[in-house]
C-alpha cells in the first residue's frame, strides 16, 4: 500500500482516502496542530490521529471544510477536542442525519452521536495561530452553502475543501453554480498567495496549475449557464433539449478522462442543477432579456 500521507509544504500533509480520491490535511505548528476534514470511514480518522501522534501532537483540533457525509463520517478519532466550522455546517449535518440512519438501520439518534458535532463555529473568517503559522479561513460556498477554505499562510497552502476539484468537472452537489463561479474567482484574485491547491477530491494542484484549474473551472461553469440562459430565453423548455445543448465534447472534451469518475455523468449531473437553477431565474417575459 503506498503512503496515504503525501508532504505537500513544510509541515503540512495531504491525507488521500478512497471516497472519490478524496483528500484530508494535517497541519504542524510549533505548538499545535489541526486535522482538516475526516475522511469517509472510521479508519481515515484513525490514520489521521496516530499520525498526529507520531509526530507529537495529539488530535485535539479538527477543522471542517464542509458538513458533507465523506468528510465527516471517518472523523471521529479526530473530534474528541475542538470541533471548528462554519456557522451553516451543524445545519448541513442535521439534514443529513435521516438519510445516515436509514442507511445504517440506527435511530437518528444514534446516527447523529457517529460523528463529530462542531463545537465553536464561526460566520466571517476565523484564524487559527499554531505557533509559527497561521491557517486563515475563506469562505468559498457553492459547492454546499456552508464551504470554507483554508489557507497556511507561510507555506501559501491552500486546503480547499470540494469548493475546488481538480480531477472531475465542478461539483455542485447541494450548493450553486453561480456561488461556486464566484469562489473560483476569489481564490484566482488571491492568486499570489496560493502556489499548492489541495482540493477536497483529486490531485494536488501545484504552480500554474492552481489558476490554470480555476479558471478553467470558473469558465466551465460560466459557459454552461450562459448557453442554458440563451436556450431558455430562447424559449427551449425541453429538459433533454436543454440538457443536449450542453454537450460533453463542447464543454469538458479532453480536458479530463472521460472513462474515470463516470465523468459523463458528472457533466449530465452539472448541467441539469444549473438548469434548475436558471429556470427559477428567468422571468415570464423573457423579452426583457433582449433589450440592452
Ligand atoms: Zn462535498
Amino acid at each position: 500500500m503506498t503512503d496515504p500521507f503525501e508532504q505537500v509544504a513544510d509541515g503540512v500533509f495531504a491525507y488521500h482516502h478512497d471516497w472519490a480520491d478524496g483528500l484530508c490535511a494535517i497541519v504542524l505548528g510549533d505548538d499545535g496542530a489541526v486535522a482538516i476534514d475526516g475522511g469517509g470511514d472510521a479508519a481515515d480518522g484513525e490514520a489521521m490521529a496516530a499520525f498526529l501522534r507520531q509526530h507529537g501532537r495529539e488530535p485535539t483540533r479538527l477543522i471542517y471544510t464542509h458538513g458533507h457525509s465523506d468528510h465527516v463520517w471517518g472523523a471521529a478519532a479526530l473530534g474528541a477536542g475542538e470541533v471548528f466550522s462554519h456557522e451553516l455546517t451543524p445545519g448541513l449535518i442535521r439534514k443529513q442525519v435521516p438519510s445516515w440512519a436509514q442507511r445504517w438501520g440506527v435511530s437518528e439518534k444514534e446516527a447523529a452521536s457517529r460523528v463529530p458535532w462542531p463545537t465553536a463555529t464561526f460566520d466571517q473568517t476565523m484564524s487559527w495561530h499554531l505557533g509559527g503559522r497561521t491557517i486563515r479561513s475563506i469562505r468559498t460556498p457553492g459547492h454546499s452553502i456552508d464551504g470554507t477554505s483554508y489557507l497556511i499562510d507561510d507555506c501559501k497552502t491552500l486546503i480547499a475543501g470540494d469548493a475546488i476539484a481538480t480531477g472531475i468537472v465542478p461539483a455542485l452537489n447541494d450548493g450553486d453554480g453561480r456561488t461556486l463561479e464566484m469562489s473560483h474567482r476569489l481564490l484566482l484574485e488571491k492568486g499570489d498567495q496560493i502556489d499548492v491547491l489541495v482540493p477536497g477530491h483529486g490531485p494536488v494542484a501545484r504552480g500554474d496549475e492552481v489558476a490554470a484549474c480555476l479558471r478553467w473551472g470558473a469558465s466551465y461553469l460560466r459557459g454552461v449557464r450562459r448557453r442554458v440562459r440563451q436556450q431558455l430565453v430562447s424559449g427551449i423548455e425541453d429538459q433533454d433539449a436543454l440538457v443536449a445543448s450542453c454537450s460533453y465534447t463542447e464543454f469538458v472534451g479532453e480536458r479530463f478522462d472521460s472513462e474515470s469518475h463516470h465523468m459523463p455523468q458528472r457533466h449530465a449531473t452539472a448541467v441539469t442543477k444549473i438548469i434548475s437553477e436558471e429556470r427559477t431565474r428567468i422571468p415570464d417575459h423573457p423579452n426583457i432579456w433582449d433589450s440592452k
